[in-house]
């Protein structure tokens, strides 16, 4: 059974992370020059981790798969990055902060986590303003804010609806200029297939060059995972398309625990799924809520007549109705539920019945058409090249969309998993944003992580590490790795069957929505679970990957991350279906009050559920972390 110690420091909360740092272990700096650091990912997390830990003196190893950092998912950002700054002068503080992400979570978050992030966010817009970051700003030169959801306050920083492109650019260049210096060594095109442990420690990855096929073998000292979420296990949903899970899966099956696998968000306002051929789905940046109003029409028969045509008095702002207090900002998992329910009474738009509106004609009548497009321009233009439709004269048509997976390997308060020496940063950990996470922390999770938690605590483990002891790359378990992972790449070769990578994709997919999606019920979890076993069999029987590895062969890879996620999707339904509550995203039918909010079992299930691999063929194990509320009382959520 895994040991969780979460290590959150004892004390008064806004006192935890200040005596943390003061206490915890150093490596003085002419034996960091000694240490080897490997960092996966370079995202925001990954990026900002690396350059920050090169800037300390750490010699880091950067792989990505991109053929640049600036491909990270991380640039598809739109909307914003929240900070406590209270530059609005609205009653915002670091509590505050602290406090919305904690309720926004649902009561499924730890506190320690929660505070330390809300307290570095004022950090984070400081270094990206002197890093470049071309944030928005008001008349007079002050930085811009807007409101997201789950907050009553304006604390989003954005760039137009680029933010999280501005936000790499900044990291990639404090990345670029400890590359230049020499203190990190990147490799492009490069995809972790394995993680090496020795000693039960994290010590190497085993590595794939995309372009030549090669396979390589990296020992460190340590190793930082920062490879994004999973959400793709659906298929269809609004990451890019490459994102996968395949580095925090192996990690998963060499020990380290899977924290809340089940906990993933859909978002509220994406662009509708037009037909069964679609392979991604496109966000409309909740910021949009800000001025857009969201509503589908009081009669069913009314849902196929041309907006304008509908009068006032006949249609329903539902989000307004039902929540007057956060209105069109009520959390992404409340705002998804609400038009699902509209939609399933009939009344959703389009053709498909599986859509509202997202209205600009009030913004448009109080700001005027240029005062919208300056606020939201690049996103109309995005809708319009995808719909073909002007949302300056028509209503955007929008439906809830697979996001983000607040799930991920289990950290303690140092961002290490339970793997001594494996520490997890960004969307691929689970750390602070317990079952639902509101819009705009993630990118704040992101660099907080990379630029200010683990610059400290990575200290802590390697000051226990004699330093020059970091094992060899040809020692035998770097071998036994690869080949492990020369195994994996020939069977899914050998296979030679009919039917090409995607399919699978496409139909594991489904089972996922329908089972494990909006709305989760024993029944459908129980199906999901007896269909997804039996569509892996399909697929090591059936798939086929053309080519060879020796070679760029994007088949292969995709096979890859593919035969993981059917692996993934499995454990995501079994903890969906072990989780008898609902809460935040992760909506039980069977659990919910009369108004259809969730239910949460505090007796229960105030734990975090951390799974752990017990070989193939066998059921995991599920471990718990006990969350303990020691200053916020946790109640049932409302937003009305
Ligand atoms: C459309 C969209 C809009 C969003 N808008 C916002 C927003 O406005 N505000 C907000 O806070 N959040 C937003 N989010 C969420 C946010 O963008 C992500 O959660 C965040 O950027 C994730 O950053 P990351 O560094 O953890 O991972 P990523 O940016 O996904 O980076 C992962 C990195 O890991 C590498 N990698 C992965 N696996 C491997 C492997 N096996 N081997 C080698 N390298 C690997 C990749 O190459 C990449 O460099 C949005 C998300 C989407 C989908």
């Amino acid at each position: 059974m895994a040991k969780l110690e979460s290590r959150i420091p004892s004390g008064p909360l806004a006192d935890k992370w200040r005596n943390h740092k003061a206490s915890i272990k150093l490596v003085n700096p002419a034996n960091k020059r000694k240490y080897e650091i490997i960092v996966v990912g370079a995202g925001l997390a990954g990026s900002s981790a690396a350059a920050t830990l090169a800037e300390l003196g750490y010699k880091v190893k950067c792989f990505v798969y991109h053929d640049s950092p600036r491909r990270a998912h991380s640039i598809a950002a739109q909307g914003g990055i929240n900070a406590a700054k209270n530059y609005q002068n609205d009653g915002d503080s670091v509590y505050r902060l602290f406090y919305d992400t904690i309720k926004g979570g649902d009561y499924r978050s730890r506190e320690a986590n929660v505070h330390r992030l809300a307290e570095v966010s004022v950090n984070i817009i400081d270094q990206c303003v002197a890093q470049g970051v071309p944030f928005a700003r008001e008349y007079g030169g002050l930085l811009a804010n807007r409101s997201f959801g789950g907050a009553q306050v304006s604390r989003t920083f954005y760039a137009r609806g680029q933010t999280g492109q501005q936000l790499l650019l900044g990291a990639y260049s404090a990345l670029s200029r400890m590359i230049g210096a020499g203190g990190i060594e990147l490799h492009a095109n490069s995809e972790m297939l394995d993680l090496v442990l020795v000693g039960g420690q994290a010590k190497g990855i085993v590595v794939r060059d995309l372009i030549t096929g090669e396979i390589s073998r990296h020992a460190a000292d340590a190793v930082v995972l920062a490879t994004g979420g999973y959400g793709n296990v659906f298929n269809l949903s609004t990451y890019a398309r490459q994102s996968n899970a395949t580095a925090i899966w192996r990690a998963y099956k060499r020990g380290a625990c899977f924290a809340n696998p089940c906990y993933t968000q859909i978002h509220p306002t994406c662009i509708p799924v037009t037909g069964d051929y679609q392979s991604k789905l496109t966000l409309m940046s909740e910021s949009l809520r800000n001025d857009g109003r969201i509503w589908v029409p009081k009669k069913k028969e009314d849902r196929l007549k041309p907006p304008a045509s509908i009068a006032e008095a006949d249609r329903d702002y539902y989000l307004e109705r039902m929540y007057p207090s956060f209105g069109n900002l009520a959390p992404r998992d409340i705002a998804s539920r609400a038009a699902k329910r509209v939609c399933d009474e009939g009344r959703g738009v389009g053709e498909s019945g599986l859509g509202v509106y997202l209205d600009f004609a009030e913004a448009i009548g109080r700001l005027t058409e240029a005062g919208v497009r300056e606020r939201y321009g690049n996103l109309f233009d995005i809708y319009h090249e995808i719909t073909n439709e002007n949302a300056y004269q028509v209503p955007m048509r929008i439906y809830p969309a697979v996001h983000y997976t607040m799930g991920g390997l289990w950290v303690d308060y140092n961002l290490m998993s339970n793997v001594p020496g494996l520490f997890v940063l960004g969307e691929a950990n689970f750390s602070d944003h317990g079952a639902n996470r509101l819009g705009a922390s993630a990118l704040m999770q992101g660099l907080a992580d990379g630029y200010f938690v683990i610059p400290y605590t990575i200290g802590d483990y390697l000051a226990t590490q004699k330093p020059g002891s970091r094992p060899a790359a040809d020692a035998a378990e770097f071998k036994a790795a690869e080949a492990n992972i020369a195994g994996i790449t020939q069977r899914l070769l050998g296979v030679n069957g009919k039917e090409p990578v995607s399919h699978f994709h496409k139909r594991l997919g489904k089972i996922m929505w329908e089972g494990c999606g909006m709305a989760r019920t024993a029944e459908t979890l129980e199906k999901a679970l007896q269909e997804i076993p039996k569509l892996r069999e399909d697929y090591w029987r059936n798939v086929k990957v053309p080519g060879s590895e020796k070679t760029l062969n994007q088949s292969l890879e995709q096979a890859g991350r593919v035969a993981d996620f059917l692996e993934l999707g499995e454990l995501l339904c079994l903890d969906a279906l072990t989780r008898e509550e609902s809460c935040g995203g992760h909506f039980r039918e069977e659990h919910q009050y009369p108004d259809g909010e969730c239910k949460r079992d505090d007796e229960k299930f105030a734990h975090v559920a951390a799974w752990e691999f017990q070989g193939e063929g066998n059921a995991p194990l599920r471990n718990t972390e006990p969350l303990n509320y020691e200053f916020v009382k946790p109640s049932v959520r409302s937003y009305k």
